[in-house]
């Protein structure tokens, strides 16, 4: 039986930007390999290449069908030497050596483990383990000097490690909703990061809240945040006034604006429901009264609230892209607050992402499709 088939060359734009990535990845096969090699290099701190295996797995999300030979991804962008030499092999034998060597190997999974301790990252975790602790009862009996956020994050470790699911997000927003409406009537609560994506599931759950006019929004977040805590609702917070400003690069940081841009990390206690979350949570107890939830807030301007919600809508590699995009096509300088035009010198208003997107002489991609 022999017959001539048909085999389809994928191509596709090179920005992540550009291209719509819905959840439906037809390559998860091929991405989750890719994105334990990311995933690695940014433990090791080589933070390049991690962005290298996050470029060539976004690439492989945005395709239409599963890939079945190599020779398909001829159009396919951001694919070096090494993503192209595991795909091979994933295509060829079903999976890849180096992976699979890296899924077994002790350093990758003590990282895994360590880092997945809310407050302790890659720098931490790599001192541990040279230091010979590599697992969490290692760590509980040796006893380095933790800090705040890190003994939260080791008391609550199952709960924090556990998937949110979108009821549990619902519910956190009704809290939410309530500490923003009591202490800022007219507040507006947006939920943002991977559940605005249409993700069923997270490892927090994000909120931007803004007020329609400009500036009552002004020291909103510390009464916001001990609302919740007299309500017995936070384990743990640590309110940043102006995180973002350190972690900006170039002109697009009007000044005057940047002090208010307000964010927190927290972990919620969230009383669980009955017929919510129930799954995992009980073990031989039975069901807890309660959960602890990563939640982050952030508050914006309402002038600066297109560019919090682009910005804090994700992906983290579509905001890459979107960045990487504006300075080396545009010559413009995007970040949470604003977009700031080198060639004409001024800032770019936008009161909605439709109009950052034209800004940027892209086409607009909604939420659910910028999931690379
Ligand atoms: P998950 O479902 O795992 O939570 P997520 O996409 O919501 O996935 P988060 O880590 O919660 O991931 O991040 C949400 C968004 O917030 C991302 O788009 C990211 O760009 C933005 N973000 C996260 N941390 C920072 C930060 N330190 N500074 C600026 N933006 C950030
Ligand atoms: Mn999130
Ligand atoms: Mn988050």
């Amino acid at each position: 039986l022999q017959q001539t088939e048909e085999v389809e060359v994928f191509s596709t734009p090179s920005y992540a930007c550009q291209r719509r990535t819905t959840l439906d990845n037809h390559n998860a096969v091929l991405t989750d390999a890719l994105s334990l090699l990311a995933e690695n290099a940014e433990l090791s701190g080589e933070d390049g290449r991690g962005v290298a295996f996050r470029r060539a797995a976004a690439a492989l999300k945005a395709l239409p069908l599963p890939v079945t030979r190599l020779t398909q991804l001829g159009g396919v962008p951001c694919l070096g030497g090494h993503s192209l030499r595991v795909i091979k092999d994933v295509l060829e034998s079903g999976a890849s050596p180096e992976v699979e060597a890296l899924r077994r190997s002790e350093r990758f999974k003590a990282l895994k483990v360590l880092t997945g301790i809310f407050g302790v990252g890659v720098k931490t975790a790599g001192r541990w383990i040279g230091e010979g602790i590599l697992t969490l009862r290692q760590l509980r009996d040796s006893g380095p000097t933790l800090n705040r956020a890190q003994r939260a994050g080791l008391r609550h470790y199952d709960d924090l490690n556990r998937p949110v699911g979108r009821a549990e997000a619902a519910a956190v927003a009704a809290v939410v909703e309530a500490a923003a409406g009591s202490v800022l009537p007219g507040a507006r609560v947006t939920l943002i990061g991977g559940f605005r994506r249409g993700k069923q599931t997270g490892h927090d759950v994000d909120f931007l809240i803004t007020h329609p006019e400009e500036g009552r929004e002004a020291g909103l977040m510390p009464k916001l945040v001990s609302w919740l805590d007299s309500q017995g609702f936070l384990l743990y917070q640590k309110t940043n006034s102006n995180s973002y400003l350190e972690a900006a690069e170039g002109p697009a940081r009007p000044a005057s604006n940047m002090d208010r841009f307000e964010r927190c990390f927290s972990v919620f206690k969230l009383p669980e429901e009955a017929g919510r979350g129930g799954a995992g949570a009980g073990g031989e107890g039975g069901p807890r009264p309660w959960r602890a939830v990563r939640v982050d807030l952030v508050v914006s301007p309402v002038s600066q609230f297109a560019f919090a919600l682009l910005g804090w809508t994700g992906s983290k590699l579509f905001e890459r892209e979107l960045r990487r995009w504006a300075g080396h096509e545009m010559n413009m300088c995007l970040s949470s607050h604003a977009l700031y035009d080198h060639r004409q010198s001024r800032y770019l208003r936008a009161s909605s992402e439709e109009e950052i997107f034209a800004h940027l002489g892209l086409e607009y991609i909604p939420p659910s499709e910028r999931n690379a």
